[in-house]
């Protein structure tokens, strides 16, 4: 478990710690099956950061919360110390100049940055098939994805390679990979991370977000890297509770609402039935369960894949040729322009800049943009109306369905559905957490819990009592 280091304590050195996740991190990428979960490293590197921390801890001085704890972040969050490609060709070899706040602050936590995590290209996509460098299987059937976009981070945590990886969100990248791998995922509110150094997919729903194997990893983490930053105009200065105090709390006296609309007919009733356990035990420990309904929540998806795609098409606009990496050279500017894009970016994301170049567009902005944000407004309204009413924590399945094939959701809207539980959080910009719940056919199984904005701490409260509460079933 993360904790401040003791020096008499039997925990590994930092040394050891960093060699071991490489160890583990080439044995589950050998061989034509490996994972690829992770894109770049530097082991000396690695182990040179290791060597200080370690050189630190026997010198008695302060190592900070993550001390010599080795993380992997997702390859669309700015390093200096490794390339940042976005999972993207338009990125090879791209080495960013200046670091994400959230690498910054984790490094003077102690913790030590031992890899980019493979994500679907710029972060669009829910599976890590649609990466540039290949795609990324599930540490617990490598025959099924890991989710995505964060799929590399969640993946690594799953497969013992670190205890935490950072990813991002934009419409549920960390949260569903996280339920497909059996891991914690967080998605704090909009405005608690800085995303100075998060790459640009869409910057009205963009947040850094935490995989863990444990809520107390995700909250120690996230306790890390929230906060005020003047690099980042949208981060708020609320002050940063200690999210791990919700493990005390517990849920005595909340009110849990159980929406109709994320238990459709159509879902698998043995996902219902352990959607059903869960909130039994949270009864159990004292929260009361209410019935709700939040009925604009089946056009999340189509107000998601309109304003999404409509801001990337804009922030993707700036991989020309000319600032950043790849550049292919033609008969002119324009030529360079279009030869670049066209060979750098890959199919999902040509297909975003179109639809969002067309939503955009003068005669169909008021009839799709437009009209997206309204209904954005409303699904935004409906969960301020049920927090107000009393309600403390929201609790829905993550996914409809389990870590699906590879190769399964060749249609791009098969794929875009299996967000259908995730999208809801970010166009509202509330938090919201998964944690496991049970398996499926041997599958992880995710619960969500989403809470009002920058109530965490009730987020954390109710995921600490339901992975306390479930125990060794959650993985069972
Ligand atoms: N799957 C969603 C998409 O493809 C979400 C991606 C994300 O959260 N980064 O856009």
């Amino acid at each position: 478990m993360i904790g401040p280091r003791d020096p008499r304590d039997a925990s590994p050195s930092a040394i050891d710690a960093v060699a071991d996740a490489f160890e583990r991190m080439e044995a589950v990428s050998a061989g034509s099956d490996g994972l690829n979960l992770i894109l770049w490293t530097d082991r000396p590197r690695a182990a040179e950061a290791a060597r200080l921390c370690q050189r630190n801890v026997d010198a008695g001085r302060e190592g900070g919360i993550l001390a010599g704890i080795p993380y992997v972040a997702k390859d669309n969050i700015a390093t200096t110390e490794l390339p940042t490609t976005c999972g993207s060709r338009v990125l090879e070899h791209y080495v960013s100049a200046f670091e994400a706040t959230a690498i910054t602050r984790l490094r003077n936590a102690g913790a030590i940055l031992i890899g980019k995590s493979n994500c679907d290209e710029f972060a669009m996509g829910s599976s890590t098939e649609y990466s540039a460098f290949g795609p990324a299987r599930n540490p617990l059937d490598p025959s099924r994805v890991p989710g995505g976009s964060s799929g590399g981070s969640a993946g690594a945590v799953a497969a013992d390679i670190v205890r935490f990886a950072l990813g991002s969100e934009t419409g549920g990248s960390v949260r569903q990979p996280a339920a497909f791998c059996g891991v914690v995922g967080v998605k704090p509110t909009y405005g608690r991370v800085s995303r100075s150094g998060l790459v640009a997919f869409a910057s009205s729903l963009d947040q850094i977000g935490v995989v863990g194997k444990t809520v107390h990893d995700a909250a120690t983490v996230l306790e890390v890297i929230a906060g005020h930053d003047p690099l980042d105009a949208t981060s708020t200065d609320d002050p940063v509770p200690r999210y791990r105090d919700a493990d005390e709390r517990g849920v005595k006296g909340m009110v849990i609402g159980r929406p109709k609309e994320y238990f459709p007919s159509t879902l698998d009733p043995q996902l219902t039935a352990l959607c059903d356990r869960a909130l039994d035990r949270m009864r159990a420990l004292g929260a009361t369960v209410r019935d709700i309904s939040l009925p604009s929540t089946d056009l999340a998806i189509p107000v998601y894949y309109i304003i999404a795609p409509a801001e990337a098409s804009s922030n993707l606009a700036r991989f020309d040729g000319v600032r950043y990496g790849l550049r292919v050279r033609g008969s002119g500017l324009r030529d360079m322009y279009d030869r670049t894009r066209s060979t750098g970016f890959g199919p999902e994301v040509t297909r975003r800049i179109l639809l969002g170049t067309y939503v955009l567009s003068a005669g169909y902005y008021d009839a799709y943009y437009r009209k997206a944000q309204e209904v954005r407004a409303l699904i935004a309204e409906e969960f301020r109306r049920t927090f107000a009413a009393g309600v403390d924590l929201i609790f829905t399945p993550t996914t409809p369905t389990v870590a699906f094939a590879h190769g399964a959701k060749s249609d791009p809207y098969e794929m875009y559905l299996s967000d259908i539980f995730t999208v809801t959080a970010n166009l509202a910009g509330i938090p919201g957490v998964s944690v496991p719940i049970g398996r499926l056919d041997g599958l992880p199984v995710g619960g969500q819990l989403l809470a009002a904005h920058f109530d965490e701490m009730a987020m954390f409260r109710g995921a600490y009592a339901l992975e306390r509460a479930l125990g060794a079933e959650a993985h069972r």
